[in-house]
């Protein structure tokens, strides 16, 4: 009995020491929490304060973030008007955490449409999430002193990763023809993507998710892909795809698939992780853009009912055959 009590009691000291050791990380939006978690490891817990699949734009934080954000050892976050409620949150939740701007040394693109506002989406130009991860090595090794080391060698390791991907993009939205190159989804995410791959954009509504889309900006995409003749529209998986399948629909083209700008996906999804998010968005945008191989099926509900009608009309085939084969025999 004392035994068991001694050993429970262990377990427990044991669990308390080993989470205390651990510095608390604390990112605004997914893609940041798992930058963290390749270059902080196991010295460190590794939190979002949106989920996966959440807006950032628009998030409305809960009573838990203020004590997930007072908790935290260190604050990541993009800036550049991506998170416009997180000063706020930040101040009311009293935490003594450092702050660290992990956009800081990246050459912003502005929006020329939003009165020179900064465009966000940096992260999507793989050569700048190089700059992501150099100052969250930075940061990490600021509150952690002791394992700067460790934090430098992930670093470094990560950004070979992620220049790797860069080199991916690059070949692969080359393959797409010129006059093919033309990226239309619901919200402005792609600026950096576009700038550096060479692929030109066309989305519904601005840099942030904020804003409603008018009338005349359905028009000028609906326009564009009528001139350009481009094969497909691509929708997001943070983003109600209603408007973005309305234009697809009168305009005759496919949705080519879901892309993901402001959120990785789940661990069940094929954008687990921000790598993994470039490159499924690569390999989706090229598939749907030279023709080849759409497999994005599980994105249109229609279509898994007309697998389903396959599937019966087979069915009844075989079942026609059958009675023909036991007919014969009989005869
Ligand atoms: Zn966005």
């Amino acid at each position: 009995m004392i035994k068991n009590i001694l050993t429970t009691l262990l377990i427990l000291f044991a669990f308390i020491s080993f989470s205390q050791d651990k510095i608390k990380v604390v990112s605004s939006a997914s893609i940041f929490q798992d930058m963290a978690k390749n270059i902080g490891g196991d010295k460190i817990i590794s939190e979002s304060i949106v989920p996966i699949g959440g807006d950032p734009h628009t998030y409305t934080p809960k009573p838990s973030d203020v004590e997930l954000v007072s908790s935290a050892d260190l604050i990541l976050i993009n800036g550049l008007t991506f998170e416009g409620w997180i000063n706020e949150l930040i101040e009311n939740s009293g935490t003594k955490a450092k702050v660290v701007l992990i956009t800081e040394g990246v050459d912003p693109i502005t929006s020329e449409k939003y009165h020179n506002a900064s465009d966000p989406h940096a992260w999507m130009d793989a050569s700048k999430g190089v700059q992501y991860a150099y100052n969250i090595s930075a940061g990490l090794a600021a509150v952690d002193p002791d394992n700067a080391l460790y934090y430098a060698d992930n670093g470094a390791r990560y950004s070979a990763e992620i220049k790797k991907v860069d080199q991916y993009i690059k070949t692969q939205i080359a393959t797409i023809p010129k006059a093919q190159r033309i990226l239309v989804t619901s919200h402005d995410a792609f600026q950096y993507y576009g700038k550096a791959y060479d692929i030109t954009l066309n989305a519904i509504i601005g840099i942030s998710t904020e804003s409603e889309a008018q009338s005349k900006d359905v028009q000028r995409v609906v326009d564009a892909i009528r001139k350009s003749n481009i094969p497909a529209v691509f929708i997001e998986s943070t983003i109600n795809p209603k408007m973005l399948k309305q234009i697809a629909s009168d305009t005759g083209v496919k949705i080519g698939g879901e892309l993901y700008a402001d959120s990785i996906g789940d661990e069940d999804s094929e954008a687990p992780t921000y790598l993994k998010m470039l490159t499924h968005n690569t390999d989706v945008i090229v598939n749907a853009l030279t023709g080849t191989s759409i497999e994005s099926t599980k994105i249109d509900a229609d279509d898994t009912s007309n697998n389903l009608w396959i599937y019966i009309g087979l069915g009844a085939v075989m079942l026609l055959s059958l009675l023909f084969l036991v007919l014969k025999m009989n005869k």
